[in-house]
């Protein structure tokens, strides 16, 4: 069961799953939830020797039918691999699962707005190491699409199409292209390494994306995340974020919405985390010890030199 409140002060819904308290956390190695079923071992989250891609319904949900979903996504067999290090193929084939699930989810009458996202890494709190995403389906609104959609109105149109063209214009942010996408650090990002990879056409959401970009998407954001393991030399934390266009919420927020993915690494150093402390909580306004545009050099230079990995295989 999960409760939602209103949180009058802040304007925007606290959700409470208290059964999550109970959740599998950090296993042993030879534990995992996530790993194929073995012959002659209990049975894991999958019931088969091996898979590709792995979809479910999370056994500890933050949302559940009838109000929302929660589901979790595998995205290999390999408990050692990660979302950087997956063959090309594999990569293309998870927008497509994505794809998949934001329809499929976003058809429900009691959901929303669905979220893909990745938490890698125990500094964001990852409780399973074995590489996965998830997928939330919000019963409401969550506040950050509501911003974004403000964004819009404030700019008088798609906020990510307009940022877009002003860091093409200005190209000191930019990291990383593809033939449809663009990999920059913002102009005001709030994490020093923060990045967001958008869609060089106006797409609302997977659904609205061809194949190609979709291909496109998927080398993108290998390119990101081998890139951030490159930067410190050591697997790299982040969370990864798809914003898509909302599923609900009524003609006030109809057309809003621009597929971009974005990433916010807590690191600030290879050794030194960024906290959300006074300025961030009690104010809301984030302090930073760096300078996008040096971020940038830095991640540029960090994806020129990061090994290109999983050409051809599936
Ligand atoms: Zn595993
Ligand atoms: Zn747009
Ligand atoms: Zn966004």
């Amino acid at each position: 069961m999960t409760e939602l409140r209103f949180n009058e002060l802040r304007g925007e819904v606290v959700d409470y799953a208290i059964h999550r308290q109970e959740r599998t956390f950090l296993p042993a190695r030879d534990h995992c939830p996530l790993d194929p079923t073995r012959a002659g071992a209990p049975v894991t989250e999958i019931p088969f020797p091996s898979f590709e891609i792995a979809v479910f319904d999370n056994r500890f949900p933050a949302f559940e039918s009838p109000h929302g979903a929660a589901e979790v996504v595998v995205y290999t067999d390999d408990h050692d691999a990660s979302f950087a290090s997956l063959p090309a193929r594999r990569a293309q084939a998870l927008m497509w699962v994505w794809r998949q699930r934001y329809t499929e989810l976003g058809a429900r009458d009691d959901i929303q707005y669905v979220y893909i996202f990745e938490n890698r890494g125990v500094e964001v709190g990852v409780t399973l190491h074995h590489p996965h995403g998830q997928i939330y389906g919000y019963p409401f609104l969550p506040p950050i699409a509501e911003r974004e959609h403000e964004a819009d109105v404030r700019l008088g149109g798609c906020a990510p199409c307009t940022l877009l063209a002003r860091e093409l214009a200005d190209r000191t942010r930019v990291v990383h292209e593809t033939a449809s996408t663009v990999t920059y650090v913002p102009h005001a990002a709030r994490w020093a390494y923060e990045a967001h990879v958008v869609l060089r056409e106006h797409r609302a959401s997977l659904l609205d994306c061809e194949a190609g970009e979709l291909a496109d998407l998927a080398a993108a954001l290998q390119g990101l995340a081998r890139g951030y393991d490159a930067l410190f030399d050591r697997p790299f934390p982040y969370v990864m974020a798809v914003h898509q266009a909302p599923t609900g919420g009524g003609p006030a927020i109809a057309g809003a919405g621009h597929l971009h993915v974005e990433f916010y690494p807590p690191l600030r150093t290879a050794e030194k985390l960024k906290y959300l402390a006074g300025s961030e909580q009690g104010a809301g306004t984030f302090i930073s010890d760096t300078l996008p545009e040096d971020s940038a050099a830095l991640l540029r230079a960090a994806i020129a030199r990061a090994p290109m990995r999983g050409e051809g295989g599936s």
